[in-house]
């Protein structure tokens, strides 16, 4: 983080202020420990603070330290209303638009509060008073751990801090693997080793704790797998009738398309998955190389993310959605 983004902060935050922290629809393990990091954080230097989620996340995250404090703006409605109303500063973290909180859009449109965005996703909007976006970073975790040390220092990173920030640091560079995974970001890791992040404690607790019917349901998944040689594509497919008959829990689909994207000679890889109940099909894109599912996923399917990696919805059937990519697939196969 640069001098002049530490001294607005710093000056921001010179006076006690009424703190919320938001992260984006359905949390991941960057959302959720960014958020509960600089909560834990601003709480150790006398901010009040609040941490705002626009809904639910995953069972596979509950264990993390201090996860009882989050309203969930769908369950704790009125709480988490009350919280933003009376916020004078709102940081939004690990989105780059405020189309990615949902429901809660409208609320903090109306805000006054002071926005701080702290994100890694490309193209930020336009809407914080201070933004600190470097679309460089693997996580926005380990934008955290920068914004902390360049605030006080590293001495301000908790065990419990540790643990949060580790764990969105794995879980968004793929356990250290993406090309977003830098030397300084194994040096990060090693400083919150050495404040109290237990590693294999921590990579246990977020992937050894699978139901028996997550692994039923990747089965499916893995049936369901289309590959496209000719454009070095493949493509996952989950209807709504599978999940229910295997038991789906948020979060169980979570790192399915990677097993699309580890095949060999795939650059392109996509899961789409009917969601009745919000009339859409969920959509993940994953690739390899300069192919950008961004671009792809803004283009097609209202939605963004990084080049490797990207989110999107289509309002078509399953059936219509998958019709329709593959229809449009001939228009890539240069960049394939
Ligand atoms: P996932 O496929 O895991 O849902 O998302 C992959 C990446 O794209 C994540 O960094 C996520 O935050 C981002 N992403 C997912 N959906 C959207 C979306 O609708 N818009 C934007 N801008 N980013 C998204
Ligand atoms: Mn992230």
């Amino acid at each position: 983080m640069n001098t002049a983004l530490t001294t607005q902060v710093k000056e921001l935050l010179s006076a006690p202020k009424n703190c919320v922290i938001i992260g984006h629809k359905n949390p991941d393990g960057d959302a959720v420990g960014s958020c509960l990091g600089l909560d834990l954080y601003l709480k150790s230097i006398g901010q009040k603070s609040q941490v705002v989620m626009p809904n639910d996340f995953p069972d596979f995250l509950k264990w993390l330290p201090s996860t009882d404090t989050i309203f969930n703006f769908e369950k704790q409605n009125t709480q988490a209303l009350l919280a933003i109303e009376n916020a004078d500063v709102i940081f939004t973290l690990d989105f780059n638009s405020l189309s990615r909180v949902g429901e809660m859009q409208a609320t903090l449109e109306k805000s006054e509060a002071a926005f701080v965005m702290i994100d890694h996703h490309q193209q930020p909007d336009n809407y914080a008073l201070i933004t600190y976006s470097d679309t460089t970073m693997g996580s926005t975790c380990e934008m955290i751990f920068h914004f902390i040390t360049a605030l006080e220092g590293q001495q301000h990173i908790t065990p419990q801090i540790a643990t949060l920030l580790y764990t969105g640091i794995m879980t968004d560079t793929g356990s250290f693997r993406f090309p977003s995974t830098t030397a300084v970001t194994h040096r990060v890791i090693a400083s919150l080793i050495e404040h109290g992040a237990k590693n294999a404690e921590i990579h246990q607790n977020v992937y050894d704790t699978n139901s028996s019917s997550r692994i039923k349901l990747l089965g499916v998944a893995l049936d369901n797998l289309v590959v496209l040689e000719k454009y070095h594509t493949a493509y996952i497919t989950i209807s709504q009738k599978e999940l229910d008959d295997n038991n789906f829990k948020k979060g169980d689909t979570e790192g399915f398309v990677n097993y699309a994207l580890s095949v060999l000679g795939i650059v392109f890889a996509i899961i789409f998955i009917e969601n009745k109940q919000e009339n859409i099909v969920k959509i993940s894109l994953r690739s390899k190389g300069d192919f950008s599912v961004n671009e792809f996923s803004r283009t097609h399917y209202n939605g963004g993310g990084h080049t490797n990696a990207a989110g999107g919805r289509s309002l078509l059937s399953l059936k219509d959605t998958v019709t329709q990519f593959t229809s449009i697939l001939p228009n890539y196969k240069d960049q394939l």
